[in-house]
């Protein structure tokens, strides 16, 4: 599992980094929130340790935007204040769970175990074109088995193309399906994000065709 570990606390980190790491996940360790938001629009996790007060950015701010995108990835927030307004603020901005800190690390283990279920369990929205698999709840598309690389805005992109594979979808639908999904690109945007996609799913047998003055296709090859 890859999980992103947003923590400025040197000490706590370590011990998290520790037991993450043993337990065979993937770590990406970041103690910038500024930073952190940024890795969440260009990169897909599977769950989100989050702690709250950060330099630059703070937590809570991280995950609003995380969650006006869309992503659903599992967020565990981490936090030194344990006052109960703080906790339902926390879960309000779209946490998933919440520790607060100091947490003995049983308890932390059985949390990340249980969010990391949930997120699977959640995983069941797949849309399938040829060696194209696209998680839509767990916002990463794989092909051939091996996942792709791609930024957030290429995922929703990518998304909308496959709810209508087989079907030519316009430059302005495919604007207007973006915006219903939380995000505004531009017309020029789109085709670069477009050009982007065909590029990495074109190892495949999949292929995205542009259709010059209709629009989009996406289909096996
Ligand atoms: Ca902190």
């Amino acid at each position: 599992m890859r999980v992103l570990l947003v923590e400025d606390d040197p000490v706590v980190a370590d011990g998290l980094l520790r037991i993450l790491r043993r337990a065979n996940h993937a770590v990406t360790h970041e103690n910038n929130g500024k930073r952190a938001d940024h890795m969440l629009t260009v990169e897909q996790y599977d769950l989100v340790i989050l702690d709250l007060g950060l330099p630059d950015m703070d937590g809570s701010e991280i995950l609003r935007r995380l969650r006006h995108r869309n992503v659903q990835v599992p967020v565990l927030v981490l936090t030194a204040r344990d006052k109960v307004e703080d906790r339902v603020q926390g879960l309000d901005s779209g946490a998933d769970d919440y520790l607060a800190k100091p947490f003995d690390l049983p308890e932390l283990e059985a949390r990340i175990r249980a969010l990391l279920r949930r997120g699977q369990s959640a995983s069941s929205a797949q849309l399938q074109l040829g060696e194209l698999t696209l998680d839509t709840v767990g916002r990463r598309a794989l092909l051939g088995g091996k996942p792709l690389e791609l930024s957030a805005r290429e995922l929703t992109v990518l998304e909308v193309l496959m709810l209508r594979a087989g079907r030519v979808v316009s430059k302005d639908l495919l604007g207007e399906q973006i915006s219903r999904l939380g995000e505004e690109m531009s017309s020029n945007a789109i085709e670069v994000y477009v050009h982007r996609l065909r590029k990495k799913i074109d190892a495949g047998s999949v292929t995205i065709r542009t259709l010059r003055g209709l629009g989009y296709l996406i289909e096996k090859k």
